[in-house]
């Protein structure tokens, strides 16, 4: 007989469980490879689909015991397995090390399930169609053959149907293979043709504004000016519950403007007449070359920080690290903190490499996320740009990983898997013996430890290219400013003559102020409570424009009250100046000035940041303000001053990376100035002049603070000395999170022994969010087995004590406290 022997597969299902289940392969899938590849199963009443980790000949023990029937697989997706075997044990390291879920870490690692890379399209055929109408007389069907007439009857109504239609029902798609070889089906495989994709954006016409005549238009005005600004078209429909119609007669007559924009990354408008700078290296840029070249050509794993102040031309030296790995051979991964510099980087690079660049972040519609990823899997694109997700691009022979501006948060995924991008880019450089190159002008406290202890290579770059200076910096002390003035205004006086004698020159301004919104908080000068969001425990901000208090958590948006809700004050009155108000004020200023704003709430979309950051960048603007946005990656040669605005804000934060944040926001932003010919000037507001993250970022020494911050974190076990973990236990009913905050304290309890220090439970900062009450543990160890045993332990327990999943969030090397 020649009977295979029965299979067992191991399958990662997208549920928030900590185990993989296992199904039985039967017969038409028997004998193919499964591991890494995509299944269909059936999970309780639905068909789900998970990830083949594993195969084994044996049924599972637990499946033993009870006897009980090991279910089987349906469906297989993806004849080349979308993952292969280094990013599934990159898979299992992300689920160990952040203590997540193994199918919700495993979903993260898998391309988007649009079927795009190839549908497998099913025909019936005249055999089917006799077949069909024999089964269609039958005065009774049953058993195996009533599964195949109601397949064959949608077969014969549709002709045909494709693989993705099939596996929405249980079993059909298993059926259908069975079919195609008995001559009932054809299948065929069709690999959707490429197209540019475009979609239409939609904003108010302000120069045609009359008022709205109806309630529609008045619902799509407030949508697109008010709340968001140009929309997608779909989106805007959505949002403001209307009809394309109207849309189409707005735009008739002039209160609507529309636009097409691409949406296919390789095919940005933006590229085509795009000449990258040619530059000759200067010997630091050499130096590091020489050695990321010997590493990579060892063919082993390196780490290396490149610590390189701002202007010192650390992109030529990532690109020539890409030029390294693939003159071997080798495939390259680039990681950025955010979406906007995939376009600044990803053009420098496809300048460089062509087309075999890809591009991957989240907000790619699925469809061409899809479409990316498949082209990276098949080998078709050997550098990889994009955000965090992107350290898992589906390259094989990986010979680098770049991780720009390695400090920054948005590295770290604020939803489970909570990892690192970072961290995880230097892990899969050690799985696949591969350089992993983390860049920054300030890098963070862990990073420079390593670098300090050997852990990482240092490279260094140490003066900015053409040896152009460091724009000087200098500290504006808001208490003496004030003293004089006896009045506050939204920038000090010296910010404003500074800005008035750029004007004078001809030469560009920024200014940073990190709070958007006109004012923070609405506050009543009767009972001194500021007016707070229904959902959460924090101060609703004011945006003028849309007149309207907003949570910038959840939100939540009310209009401003007139009176306190609290006490029924008349006098309410704003407090705290954000990007709106200093937009404003600057304007009132100086009103032939040309200024903008880049904030979240003017840019909305790509093009209204390329266009706004496109005009300042020719000097078709005076002033740029902004959010931190204005803060990261751009050259502007123009701009001579940088102004900060309320430099200390972050300082007050309770959390022990404020003062990290705060030196590397005002080092960053410092660096915008002085790029080109013209050198530049800093002035950085604040109430605490003498903090020593201020102090060092005016002299833009990050060594001295870098000495001075490890000083503290060493003595109050913060990271790098400790490793750290963030337990929040969160619900609606503040009954239940204080509950299972005590039970969890309970089971904590015996891990003090082994070395784990436990705080809490204490009422998160934010201990109210999108109404959920907050309850938070920090746990700290020197030891991360021990910190990771404790948290193990702590999501069995809640498994075993019924405490829902969702209420207990595990951060392993959280990015913040709140
Ligand atoms: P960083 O990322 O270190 O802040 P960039 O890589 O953005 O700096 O480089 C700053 C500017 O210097 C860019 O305009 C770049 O084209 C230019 N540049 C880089 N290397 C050189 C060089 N060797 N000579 C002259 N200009 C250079
Ligand atoms: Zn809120």
């Amino acid at each position: 007989m020649s009977l295979m022997s029965p299979r067992y597969c191991e399958v990662a299902l997208p549920v928030p469980l900590r185990s993989t289940f296992t199904y039985a392969v039967p017969e038409p899938f028997n004998g193919q490879p499964l591991v890494g590849r995509r299944v269909v199963v059936p999970f309780g009443k639905r068909a789900m689909v998970g990830i083949a980790l594993a195969e084994s000949d044996r049924p599972p023990d637990s499946a033993l015991l009870k006897a009980a029937r090991v279910k089987e697989l349906t469906g297989v997706m993806d004849s080349l397995p979308a993952l292969p075997p280094k990013l599934i044990e990159l898979g299992h390291w992300i689920s160990r090390y952040y203590i997540a879920p193994i199918g919700e870490t495993f979903r993260s690692l898998l391309p988007p399930e649009t079927e795009l890379c190839e549908a497998r399209t099913y025909t019936i055929t005249d055999t089917g169609r006799e077949y069909f109408r024999q089964l269609s007389k039958a005065p009774e069907i049953e058993g195996a053959e009533s599964a195949e007439f109601v397949l064959l009857k949608h077969f014969n109504e549709n002709d045909s149907s494709t693989s993705a239609r099939l596996r929405r029902r249980a079993g059909a798609e298993a059926l259908a293979e069975k079919l195609v070889r008995r001559g009932l089906l054809t299948a065929s495989e069709v690999l959707r043709p490429r197209k540019t994709r475009t979609q239409k954006i939609v904003s108010w016409n302000a120069a045609a504004s009359q008022p709205a005549k109806s309630e529609t238009e008045k619902r799509i005005r407030e949508v697109l000016t008010a709340e968001r600004g140009p929309l997608p078209l779909h989106v805007l429909l959505e949002k403001a519950h209307v009809s394309r119609s109207i849309v189409q007669r707005l735009e008739k007559i002039g209160s609507l403007q529309t636009w097409e924009e691409t949406i296919t990354p390789g095919e940005d408008p933006w590229d085509t007449d795009f000449i990258p700078p040619a530059n000759v290296l200067n010997a630091d840029q050499k130096q590091a070359l020489e050695d990321i070249w010997r590493w990579i050509v060892a063919d082993k794993f390196a780490a290396a920080l490149l610590h390189g102040v701002t202007g010192s031309g650390k992109t030529e030296v990532y690109l020539g690290a890409i030029e390294a790995a693939l003159s071997r051979g080798k495939t390259a991964i680039v990681l950025v903190p955010e979406i906007a510099l995939t376009l600044w980087v990803g053009r420098l690079v496809r300048a460089r490499f062509g087309d075999r660049v890809a591009v991957l972040h989240s907000a790619l519609p699925d469809i061409e996320r899809a479409r990316e990823w498949w082209r990276v899997r098949r080998g078709e694109a050997s550098i990889v740009v994009g955000t965090r997700s992107a350290v898992f691009a589906p390259l094989e022979n990986l010979g680098l990983i770049i991780v720009d501006e390695e400090q920054e948060s948005a590295y770290k995924q604020e939803e489970t898997p909570r990892y690192n991008g970072r961290d995880t880019a230097v892990y899969r450089a050690s799985l696949e013996g591969a350089v992993a190159l983390l860049g920054s002008a300030t890098p963070s406290l862990e990073t420079f430890h390593n670098a300090r202890a050997g852990k990482y290579q240092l490279l260094q770059l140490t003066s900015r290219v053409r040896n152009r200076p460091l724009a000087d910096v200098r500290i504006v002390d808001l208490r003496e400013e004030f003293r004089h003035r006896q009045r506050a205004s939204p920038i000090s006086e010296s910010l404003r003559a500074a800005i008035a004698l750029r004007l004078e020159e001809k030469t560009q301004a920024m200014v940073l102020i990190n709070r958007r919104g006109y004012s923070w908080s609405l506050l009543c000068r009767g009972c001194g409570s500021v007016v707070q969001c229904a959902n959460c425990s924090i101060a609703l901000t004011y945006h003028k424009s849309r007149q309207r208090l907003v949570c910038h958590y959840c939100g939540y948006s009310i209009r401003p009250p007139k009176q306190c809700p609290k006490c029924h004050g008349q006098y309410m009155y704003f407090v705290g100046d954000g990007s709106e108000r200093v937009d404003e004020y600057l304007r009132e200023q100086f009103p032939s000035a040309l200024i903008a704003r880049l904030d979240r709430d003017t840019v909305r979309t790509k093009r209204e940041y390329q266009q706004v950051l496109g005009a300042f960048a020719k000097g078709e603007l005076d002033v740029l303000v902004g959010t931190q946005m204005v803060a990261k990656g751009h050259d502007f040669a123009r701009v001579t001053l940088v102004g900060v605005v309320a430099a200390d804000l972050a300082l007050g934060r309770p959390d022990f990376r404020a003062a990290e944040r705060t030196f590397q926001l005002l080092t960053q932003v410092a660096g915008r100035a002085g790029r080109g010919e013209l050198s530049g000037e800093v002035l950085v507001e604040t109430y605490y002049p003498e903090h020593y993250a201020i102090q060092y970022a005016a002299q833009q020494d990050y060594v001295s603070f870098y000495e001075k911050e490890a000083q503290f974190r060493r003595l109050l076990h913060y990271p790098p000395f400790t490793a750290l973990a963030n337990v929040l236990v969160r619900d609606h009913k503040v009954e239940n999170a204080i509950r299972w905050s005590r039970a969890l304290a309970d089971c904590f309890a015996p891990f003090e022994k082994q070395g784990v220090k436990i705080l809490g439970p204490a009422a998160a900062p934010l201990a109210r969010l999108r109404r959920d009450y907050r309850f938070q543990f920090v746990l700290k160890s020197p030891q991360r087995t021990a910190l990771g045993k404790a948290l193990s332990a702590a999501l069995d327990f809640c498994a075993a004590k019924d405490i829902p999943a969702t209420a207990v969030i595990v951060d392993v090397d959280p990015a913040n406290l709140f």
